[in-house]
């Protein structure tokens, strides 16, 4: 018998409070480990991943035929049956497409896309729109320019235009970054406000929380040393900050404010209402930095970036990951106003002589004139160690498919029939849950109903009174819940206290099981929950 077999016994609870240690992310791994061979021989049913169970189809069939034609292409300029060709000829190749293109599904949403680019985004040269989507798609080249192709940052500014800033225009006032997803783009942000000297170790971030368990420990790293405080958003407050929590990010000792939009694992977009209030906020404090990661962002109809508010003095990354289906692609972006605090921030540095002096040295290798540098492009230069900044651009077959992705959005006048169903798909499961736990869903326009949290504790005291619940507090340990609901029910969902919210909390994630499901793990939550209850009325009987 191996260690792991004990639990089938009886719960150990030495064993639960040794994976206090761990990260929710591998405790959830290990649960669904146990749920494997749960004790009631039920199958699994995992709601701890936040990984979609759906794909974006149309635009992988149109990359697909990219590359197809990409190849076809290439044959022209030089042929040898053994597997070689020559490279792309830029001239005529768009009108050799559109007569390549013929009527199945993915032909005719290619040449819509291709259309609806070149007119959306009044693109002359329609010869090097489509060279670049057909050498990028076959990677034949260093992506360049390094930090976005070029016609890739147009189409992406309108992609960000239409999803993130929506009525505050501004898709030419802002630089990209395309990244290797939106974690890489985190990884890049926090190094750079670094190595540009814009924080010091020591600085305060704030962190609105419950937040993302990753994005917690980033700017604690020992080369940061950043001094983490939370605001930690409530339940009865429709997971919203306070104005308190507003006024707090006015002090000017706050060099920085870090939020997901909407959140992760509390399921909120900021309403509108709250959103202005960043505008009252770096008033006060106008040398603020803002991160925003909008990953979320169109699974809520309410939805507007801080981007969109307070445009000079945020950095905004977004992810292709769950609305197409598409973490194993690695597909995020950087994107900054042109007029940034960042920025203004580096040239008051540079009025400091050693400053001065250590970016002359760090820069002069990849550019004539490093002080002129951007915030952006020295993200891009730091992220492959200065020297190989020619090499620094995401993949450009990665690029071309995020062009797919978001082409596959604007094609479309308003909103997207696509992000429409992505939004009714985890509706009905998020439907399904609460009316299996008999409780009423919140249907406010800010919830994205991605994830859900469910409080262990109040379901408890609606369900047997507060007595019970105070009991169960009193005599378990807060993984004992989502432990016997793995080990027994077969039923996986994530402990939250890691994410920053409070004991008794569990993340259930709408986007990777199916509606049936949801029922199922409501009945096994209900079930448990009667479970500790029976226990309690006999302790109290004696
Ligand atoms: C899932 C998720 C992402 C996606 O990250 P990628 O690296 O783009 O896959 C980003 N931020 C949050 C908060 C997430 O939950």
């Amino acid at each position: 018998m191996t260690a792991d077999m004990n639990i089938f016994n009886q719960v150990d609870d030495s064993q639960v409070s040794n994976l206090d240690q761990l990260s929710n992310f591998e405790v959830a791994a290990i649960f669904n480990k146990y749920a494997q061979h749960n004790l009631r021989g039920n199958e699994v049913v995992n709601g701890g991943r936040g990984n979609p169970n759906w794909i974006a189809t149309t635009a992988r069939l149109a990359y697909s035929r990219l590359l197809e034609f990409g190849v076809t292409e290439a044959e022209r300029t030089y042929f040898d049956p053994r597997g070689m060709a020559g490279d792309v000829q830029k001239e005529g190749i768009y009108q050799r497409l559109m007569i390549a293109l013929k009527s199945s599904r993915r032909d005719i949403f290619l040449r819509t896309v291709i259309d609806a680019a070149i007119s959306q985004l009044a693109i002359k040269d329609k010869d090097a729109f489509v060279y670049e989507l057909v050498d990028g798609a076959l990677g034949d080249h260093y992506p360049y320019p390094p930090r976005c192709l070029t016609y890739t940052e147009k189409v992406l500014q309108r992609y960000l235009q239409k999803v993130c800033f929506k009525d505050v225009q501004m898709a030419q006032d802002v630089d990209i970054f395309p990244t290797e997803g939106g974690t890489a783009a985190m990884v890049y942000i926090f190094q750079e406000l670094h190595y540009a000297h814009v924080l010091y170790p020591g600085d305060t971030v704030v962190v609105n929380s419950s937040i993302f368990t990753p994005y917690l420990q980033i700017p604690e790293l020992s080369e940061y040393n950043l001094r983490i405080k939370t605001v930690t958003t409530k339940r009865e407050n429709n997971w919203q900050m306070t104005d308190e929590q507003f006024e707090q990010l006015k002090d000017p000792r706050v060099k920085a404010f870090f939020a997901v939009n909407p959140t992760n694992p509390t399921a909120r977009a900021f309403t509108p209402e709250r959103l202005a209030k960043f505008k009252e906020v770096i008033k006060a404090n106008p040398d603020l930095v803002i991160i925003t990661d909008d990953v979320y962002g169109t699974f809520s109809p309410s939805y507007q970036s801080i981007f969109a508010v307070a445009p000079h003095n945020t950095i905004l990354v977004y992810s292709f990951s769950k609305l197409y289906g598409a973490t194993g692609q690695r597909l995020g972006v950087v994107c900054m106003h042109h007029q940034n605090v960042c920025d203004r921030i580096i040239q008051e540095n540079l009025q400091n002589r050693r400053l001065k002096e250590l970016d002359e040295r760090r820069y002069s290798i990849v550019v004539p004139d490093p002080h002129k540098m951007k915030f952006i492009d020295r993200m891009v230069a730091d992220s492959r160690a200065i020297g190989l900044y020619h090499t620094a651009g995401l993949s450009s077959p990665q690029q071309v498919m995020m062009d797919m992705f978001a082409l596959s959005n604007l094609k479309d006048a308003g909103l997207s029939p696509y992000v429409q169903l992505s939004r009714e798909v985890v509706a009905a499961r998020y439907h399904e849950f609460w009316h299996g736990l008999g409780i009423q869903p919140d249907e406010t326009p800010e919830n994205t109903r991605y994830y859900t949290l469910v409080d262990i504790f109040d379901l408890m005291r609606q369900r047997h009174g507060k007595e019970f619940c105070q009991y169960f507090k009193d005599n378990y340990n807060y993984l004992d819940f989502t432990y016997r609901l793995a080990t027994e029910f077969g039923a996986v969902v994530m402990d939250a206290t890691a994410f920053g919210a409070e004991k008794g909390n569990v993340r259930v994630s709408l986007a990777n099981l199916e509606k049936a499901d949801y029922r199922k793990l409501a009945r096994a939550i209900l079930d448990l929950v009667d479970e500790y209850y029976q226990v309690f009325k006999k302790k109290n009987k004696k």
